[in-house]
């Protein structure tokens, strides 16, 4: 019995390894069913192999979590850009396009209590009326007007004429400016022309230059810390990802206003910034990668 089992010993590895004929595999079964010592022999050796090959899958299983939560930060980052793209690209077509000042633009009627209704061309989609009292000029109101148009509208809304009434309060006389948001003058369209304000223009609104500012020190800021992270490639990637949209902004900014700091219609020019400035950052995001891919390649290659 005992020189049987060192036979069985022996050839236990190649059993298990199931690299023995059916004869033998049949021989080494027969004796295990009878044999204690053996059988415990044949279980110990079950036991390291496991563990080896859990140690082999792990890598395995470590790179599909790797894969797994980058498969979910790519669908999380390509749901934002989306959204954003979407939202931006809604205020682009939303933004008002102010009308300049031509005579059919409004027409005017009286009425008999003393206050005027205005109503605007058919390409006039919305318009905005804002009184100003505190004028020094005998008490008198004026009123500013500015028409507009969006693409949006343009597309989807049929509104047709717009009108509004302007109430004289407390029976004062007051005056009507329209303002072209162009860099001209503001046009009294009704009442008496305010002494001294006739040259009165509407100025751009200077955001943009302050938003192109933040951008470029912003930008100066992330420049400093990539340079100070410059040797731990794993915070630098997100560095450099960032850094890519305060970029993508300055050249958006540029596309739309060239290098002006001023828009006289801040809300269409700076959702077109931003709309630009996203299609920009995710056209260097992807080229970003491409070329970090590139380089991991052509290190891999050196060993
Ligand atoms: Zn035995």
């Amino acid at each position: 019995m005992k020189n049987e089992c060192n036979i069985i010993r022996d050839i236990l590895p190649l059993y298990r390894e199931k690299m023995v004929s059916a004869d033998t595999s049949e021989f080494i079964e027969e004796h295990l069913k009878n044999c204690s010592e053996c059988r415990k022999e044949c279980d110990r050796m079950k036991e390291p192999k496991v563990m080896r090959s859990n140690a082999d899958i792990l890598p395995l299983t470590k790179l599909k979590q790797k894969l797994r939560t980058k498969r979910i930060k790519t669908i999380v980052f390509t749901a934002i850009l989306v959204t954003a793209l979407l939202v931006s690209a809604f205020a682009v077509m939303d933004a008002p396009e102010y009308f300049p000042y031509f005579s059919e633009l409004v027409s005017i009627t009286e009425n008999a209590d003393k206050s005027i209704t205005i109503t605007f061309d058919e390409i006039v989609t919305d318009y905005q009326c804002s009184s100003y009292s505190d004028t020094s000029e005998e008490g008198r109101h004026y009123y500013q007007i500015e028409a507009w148009t969006s693409l949006w509208d343009r597309w989807f809304s049929k509104r047709g004429a717009q009108s509004t009434t302007i109430q004289a309060e407390e029976h004062l006389p007051f005056s009507v400016y329209y303002v072209s948001n162009n860099g001209q003058e503001n046009v009294c369209i009704y009442g008496q022309e305010l002494a001294g304000d006739g040259g009165m223009i509407s100025l751009p609104r200077l955001s943009p230059g302050y938003y192109l500012i933040l951008a470029a020190l912003f930008l100066g800021v992330m420049l400093v810390i990539w340079f100070a992270v410059k040797n731990k490639s794993n915070i630098k990637i997100w560095v450099e990802r960032i850094i890519l949209y305060p970029a993508s902004y300055i050249i958006g900014h540029t596309v739309v206003l060239g290098f002006d700091f001023a828009s006289y219609s801040f809300p269409r020019d700076f959702a077109l910034i931003i709309f630009l400035s996203i299609l920009i950052y995710c056209g260097l995001l992807l080229g970003h990668s491409i070329y970090r891919l590139r380089r991991e390649i052509k290190e891999m290659s050196r060993y």
